[in-house]
């Protein structure tokens, strides 16, 4: 409670502070986004019309982030506030409540249909704890389906045309024009699938990111830690893990941008599997490192698991 108070003070501060210079943005709608991936979409649809601020930047791991004064402070004096929801944003219940905002919070999530974590999914043992699972029912990394992601969009040009019902016109035609991209990036990723035989599309990566990509589009995802980050894998579970990797005959091990790569590194090691590379999963890369964008992303991980799998 004492936590609460102190950040809610500091955030006074904050707020004292920031008033003199929020003129200059006055006429955009002035929206918050908990991380890159969300930015990206909202950028897609307001363009200019909207200011937009980022609280989990590039290569940022929202499960664990912990929010500062200055994002209490944007979040308070947003218009609109885009989040992910099913508890992917660990933070925002605390930050929401510490900022007082009056902006609607818009779970971005919203008509996706959510699937259950991969343990529950695909029936792995319980007792073998290859997965664990200590959160919510759902897996929230809903993004990770281009089908998804139209629902996402969808869902901001919603959130922004109530907020700002002038500039409703425009941010529908840059809605469509840009889900024309992501139509056409998921035919490609579709056609990337289809090029990896079947028995070669079982993959390790470090946490369960890609399980609405796996249910979408049909690669084979296992990782040595559940649906966050914010545990670690035990060793019960990295010896699990490893059996299984023998067992089923993985093709290929990834590190992901957000992780630390060390536990990769080992069972890699342990399994003879060399690093395919790195997977953007829970965040964009920085500007200029080939995945600041969602449509970046995907082609990056695409290109990764075929040079990893086919080899080239
Ligand atoms: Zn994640």
């Amino acid at each position: 409670m004492k936590k609460v108070l102190t950040f809610a003070a500091t955030l006074n501060v904050i707020l004292l502070l920031g008033a003199g210079f929020s003129a200059a943005s006055a006429d955009k709608l002035k929206v918050v986004s908990s991380f890159t991936v969300i930015s990206d979409f909202a950028m897609n649809v307001g363009g200019d019309k909207i200011s937009l601020t980022t609280l989990v930047g590039p290569d940022g791991d929202a499960h664990v982030y912990e929010p500062k004064p200055a994002d209490a402070a944007a979040v308070a004096g947003a218009d609109v506030v885009l989040v992910n929801g099913l508890h992917f944003e660990g933070f925002l219940p605390r930050l929401v409540e510490a900022s007082a905002t009056k902006a609607p919070i818009v779970e971005l999530t919203k008509g996706v249909e959510p699937i259950k974590s991969a343990e529950e999914d695909h029936g792995h043992d319980a007792a073998g704890g290859v997965r664990h699972e200590e959160h919510g029912a759902y897996d929230p990394h809903a993004f990770q389906s281009i089908s998804n992601a139209k629902i996402y969009v969808r869902n901001i040009v919603d959130a922004f045309c109530r907020a700002d019902a002038a500039n409703c016109d425009a941010y529908k035609s840059n809605a469509d024009a840009y889900t024309k991209k992501l139509d056409a990036t998921e035919a490609e990723v579709k056609a990337a699938i289809a090029s990896i035989p079947e028995a070669k599309r079982l993959i390790i990566t470090s946490h369960d990111a890609f399980g609405y990509f796996q249910h979408e589009y049909g690669l084979k995802f296992l990782a040595p830690e559940g649906i966050s980050t914010d545990s670690e894998a035990s060793a019960a579970d990295i010896v699990a893990l490893i059996k299984q990797v023998k067992e089923d005959k993985a093709s290929a091990i990834f590190v992901e941008n957000i992780t630390n790569p060390r536990l990769i590194e080992q069972i890699a090691a342990e399994t003879g599997l060399r690093v395919g590379g790195t997977l953007y999963s829970d965040a964009l890369s920085k500007p200029d490192e080939g995945a600041s964008t969602y449509i970046d992303m995907m082609h990056h991980n695409i290109e990764t698991f075929k040079n990893a799998i086919l080899g080239s």
